[in-house]
């Protein structure tokens, strides 16, 4: 380098991020740029960029994750160059993942948790799909064996979440999803029954609705269906959505029977990034026994070394996640679980009682029986200034997310707002969110919406 040129080089280092040649132009949106830059000033652009985001914690529509202990910080850096499919490379990740899998088995009482197979996935919705087409595959086989049309399954539902209207389109099944009617906003053991038939090929309850965070009667669904056997020779069996409920109920409610203690459960999807308290991107699916999975869905690849069996949609997927999963079984054990658990039903009960006093709302589901969360609707016999629209979008200038939502056919009429409670909604950060409700609620009553908001105007919501 030239004498010359030392100032040059000595500018450039010193130079202030935002004063420096790259941030002083727009950088490149949607084209890639011709020339590279320096990671100091492009990361604090990108960082500067996802400000505009929301704010996580003040989430409180989304059931997933969103804070996590500074270990799993430590242990999702530690394996950010773990690929958990190659089993061959990185056999202690593989069997770590095995060892959830026994675990959860277990905690959902599997009658022979040695005989059970199951798998991580991304989250509930892959899991969902890989429970349904095994269900999908086994009824066909029955179909055929037996000299019948295999080709017009359906599956029963209560009002599901979106992966299982994923799933019946993706497969080409008929969608049964029951529909609601006045205050009944579920899926009930009579409605299950009355919608089976011999192409039927599950009956999916959920475990924790998505809409009401209510639980719909595995265990009622269950001995209607065994009625149903007794009665006409028909065997449908249950896959249940435990998506939160599974990381719920085995510890505030482990007398309640909604998991492989009932023979006809074949399988269960729960997601380890909402009430399993991992990070972003796991999920479980369980089959009470080997033959539920059948044979020709399972792939063997062996050119990563090492004979492998794989029953995923993905193929390469961080292990991470996995592994943080492994680290909260270990760290939390049932005891930990059920007080992280507690303290948010206690908080939802808290939330409930709260909103329910302030006047125009009426608690439709008040966190207690269900998941830690809490909906309410507008009272009907009264005038109101404004819509649960209007008042999710004023409590979004403070920064929260509080989602208003209509319900599915037949009460597209009824809209709703719903409150999650989960792990790091502290009872502080609670009552910060009630002294904003009040303040809009006054607001309101000064300022009346003339012109009230639609949920298209909000942008519909997804149930996440
Ligand atoms: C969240 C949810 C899903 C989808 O799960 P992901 O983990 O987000 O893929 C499916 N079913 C129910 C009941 C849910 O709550």
């Amino acid at each position: 380098m030239g004498l010359h040129e030392k100032d040059k080089v000595r500018d450039s280092l010193l130079d202030d991020v935002f004063a420096s040649a790259d941030l002083s132009t727009s950088l490149s949106k949607y084209r890639l740029p011709d020339r590279e830059h320096d990671p100091r000033h492009i990361y604090q652009v990108v960082r500067d960029e996802l400000l505009l985001d929301g704010n996580s914690r003040q989430n409180l529509a989304t059931f997933c994750q969103t804070w996590l202990e500074p270990e799993i910080h430590r242990l999702m850096e530690d394996c950010i160059d773990k690929n958990m499919i190659d089993k061959d490379e990185y056999p202690q990740t593989a069997e770590i993942e095995s060892r959830c899998v026994h675990m959860l088995a277990d905690l959902w009482n599997s009658p022979a948790a040695d005989n059970t197979i199951g798998c991580s996935t991304t989250g509930s919705s892959e899991a969902a799909m890989l429970g349904g087409l095994a269900l999908l595959w086994r009824w066909r086989k029955r179909m055929k064996a037996q000299g019948k049309p295999a080709d017009r399954p359906n599956l029963v539902t209560g009002p599901v979440q979106i992966c299982w209207h994923k799933f019946t389109r993706y497969w080409d099944v008929e969608h049964r999803e029951v529909p609601l009617e006045g205050d009944r906003l579920m899926m009930t053991a009579e409605q299950a029954v009355e919608y089976c038939d011999e192409n039927t090929i599950a009956v999916v309850p959920t475990l924790g609705l998505t809409f009401t965070c209510a639980y719909e009667p595995v265990r009622e669904i269950s001995e209607a269906l065994d009625r149903l056997e007794k009665d006409t020779g028909l065997s449908v069996p249950i896959h249940v959505d435990a998506a939160s409920g599974g990381f719920l109920a085995p510890f505030v409610d482990p007398d309640m029977v909604w998991d492989f203690r009932l023979e006809r459960v074949k399988s269960v999807n729960a997601s380890g990034h909402k009430f399993g308290l991992a990070p972003l991107g796991v999920g479980w699916v369980i089959w009470r026994d080997k033959d539920y999975l059948p044979d020709d869905l399972i792939f063997r690849v062996n050119y990563l070394g090492g004979d492998m069996p794989t029953f995923a949609l993905n193929f390469s997927r961080p292990g991470g996640q996995i592994v943080a999963q492994y680290y909260n079984f270990l760290r939390l054990g049932r005891e930990g679980y059920r007080k992280i658990q507690q303290a948010c039903y206690e908080t939802a009960a808290w939330l409930a009682d709260a909103i329910g006093k302030m006047g125009p709302f009426e608690i439709i589901y008040d966190g207690r029986g269900g998941i830690p969360g809490l909906c309410w609707k507008l009272k009907e016999d009264q005038d109101h200034p404004f819509t649960l629209y209007d008042m999710a979008d004023r409590l979004r200038g403070r920064g929260w997310q509080v989602p208003a939502y209509s319900m599915p056919k037949n009460r597209q009429d009824l809209v709703i707002q719903r409150i999650l409670v989960r792990h790091g909604v502290s009872r502080d950060l609670a009552s910060l969110l009630l002294d904003d409700m009040r303040r809009a609620l006054e607001h309101f009553e000064k300022r009346p919406v003339s012109i009230p908001m639609t949920e298209k105007e909000v942008g519909g919501f997804k149930h996440s």
